[in-house]
């Protein structure tokens, strides 16, 4: 067990030489002056420092070091030069502040990403400004609320599929709407009669997401985009994960009227420790006056910041968005070019691949073509004494990030898969045969299973008090 960094403090140890000549703090105001001489700061040398930052980064779990297989959020690898981009001087000492004339390069970067985005979602304008997949998808709700309103319109209801990602109904009702599930069928499709069924003059719009979380592609896509604007209702797509469609389809050929997209993870930027991510939103050609300002825009000569858009839903971050995250996604993009449509290709290959390999082992509930991810259901193993929880426990001992567990909540006992397009084969027939590893262990020896993880830097935890009740801070004894 690494010890803290105080415990590891000895008294009278510098890291750092002060000066031996008396200070004169006479400047600083006596209310911020700490007169307690005993410093509550650790005495360590500064080697010492080092080795224990460095033994604690080693600790960390990242993509880098091994395969992370979290379904629904797209773990896959950040090419190294969309870093060095980001970190370069004219942008990182960029104030947000500054005139348009002295910005044009960063505003004419936005607006090629806003471009690019509008070319692979087919939408006709796009806003930069959301921070995050949840908060685009507020953005979204907004501007269909406002939709609305400014037709003299109350539509009050928001139709959402049970399999949908908990954000979805967690930000139409924000936005105050009614919630309205429907059930998904025995294909893991949308049920076009229970879609029917509820909707009408009151609904607002259809939340939907294409791959589904199930992995699944919404084949009767264009007649509910048909049903749902026979209705007078918008259409909002979760492009949370493009992975699966880029350069094949997109939204607004399937009928779509709002998408927001996850920058941070379909075009590459770390993510998983809570940001910075982007949630750009995409609309069709009469839903633009209503998007957030400002939008960057090109006026033939230069790069300007527009505000006045006629029934804009006001500003919805501080500024103009996460920047560093726009320069990230735009490296990948022209990284990419045209090989943004084998992302696609091969992140489709490689869950159909492991979704083959394991469904001797673990219940498939939808045994059909997947798109870029799959869902197992880890029932079987539950009869034998082991949940899915524990067998995701055991995967961490043999290197792996465990997949996405108890989502979608449709699936019992669900393990989701995403492997991504950026694993070779050889690791993810690494991954495969520990599955079938443990699924044989559950078989023969369930006992066996149950006690992991023993090679993580904390073991077993309860995971409810570690949730409700986390003691994180020292506290000096
Ligand atoms: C990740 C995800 C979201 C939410 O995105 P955040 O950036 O985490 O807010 C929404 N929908 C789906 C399908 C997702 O996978």
């Amino acid at each position: 067990m690494t010890k803290l960094i105080f415990e590891k403090s000895k008294k009278g140890v510098n890291g750092i030489n002060l000066t031996e000549e008396p200070v004169d703090f006479s400047f600083i105001n006596k209310e911020y002056l700490n007169d307690n001489k005993d410093s509550i700061l650790p005495e360590i040398s500064e080697l010492e420092v080092m080795r224990h930052y460095k033994e604690l980064s080693d600790k960390n779990f990242c993509i880098e070091k091994g395969f992370y297989p979290l379904g629904s959020c797209t773990m896959k690898y950040n090419p190294k030069v969309n870093e060095m981009l980001a970190s370069l001087e004219g942008f990182t000492d960029l104030h947000p502040l500054q005139e348009d004339e002295d910005s044009q390069g960063a505003l004419k970067l936005m607006y090629k990403l806003q471009e690019a985005l509008k070319n692979i979602t087919g939408m006709d304008a796009v806003t930069l400004q959301p921070a995050a997949g949840a908060h685009g998808e507020l953005t979204g709700m907004m501007i269909v609320k406002k939709y609305f309103e400014t037709a003299g319109e109350n539509r009050k209801n928001v139709i959402i599929p049970d399999s949908a990602h908990g954000t979805n109904p967690a930000s139409a009702s924000m936005c105050g709407f009614n919630i309205i599930e429907i059930k998904s069928n025995e294909k893991g499709l949308v049920d076009l009669e229970a879609l029917k069924s509820v909707l009408d003059e009151n609904t607002a719009a259809i939340m939907l997401t294409n791959p589904n979380t199930l992995g699944l592609f919404e084949e009767e896509i264009l007649k509910i985009s048909e049903l749902a604007h026979n209705a007078g209702a918008l259409l909002y797509y979760d492009g949370a994960n493009m992975n699966a469609i880029m350069g094949y389809t997109n939204p607004k050929l399937m009928g779509f009227d709002i998408v927001h997209i996850n920058l941070h993870k379909t075009f590459s930027t770390p993510h998983g420790g809570g940001g910075p991510g982007a949630g750009p939103v995409g609309v069709t050609e009469k839903l633009k006056e209503f998007l957030p300002v400002p939008i960057v825009d090109f006026d033939g000569q230069k790069y300007i910041r527009k505000y006045n858009l006629k029934h804009s839903i006001g500003k919805i971050k501080a500024f103009y968005g996460n920047f560093s995250v726009f320069v990230k996604a735009y490296a990948y993009i022209l990284l990419m070019g045209k090989e943004l449509k084998e992302v696609s290709s091969y992140a489709v290959l490689n869950a159909n691949y492991m979704m083959n390999k394991l469904k001797e082992y673990y219940y498939l509930p939808y045994d059909r073509k997947c798109m870029h991810e799959f869902v197992l259901s880890g029932e079987q193993q539950k009869e034998q004494g082991v949940n899915t929880l524990a067998i995701a426990k055991c995967l961490m001992d043999s290197n792996f990030h465990p997949p996405t567990i108890y989502f979608p909540l449709i699936v019992h006992e669900a393990i989701m898969i995403e492997p991504t397009e950026s694993e070779t084969k050889e690791r993810l027939d690494e991954f495969i045969s520990t599955m079938i590893k443990i699924a044989n262990d559950v078989k023969n020896n369930p006992e066996s299973v149950l006690n992991h993880p023993v090679n993580t830097p904390v073991t077993k935890v309860d995971e409810t008090l570690a949730a409700r009740r986390p003691d994180l801070a020292y506290k000096k004894s």
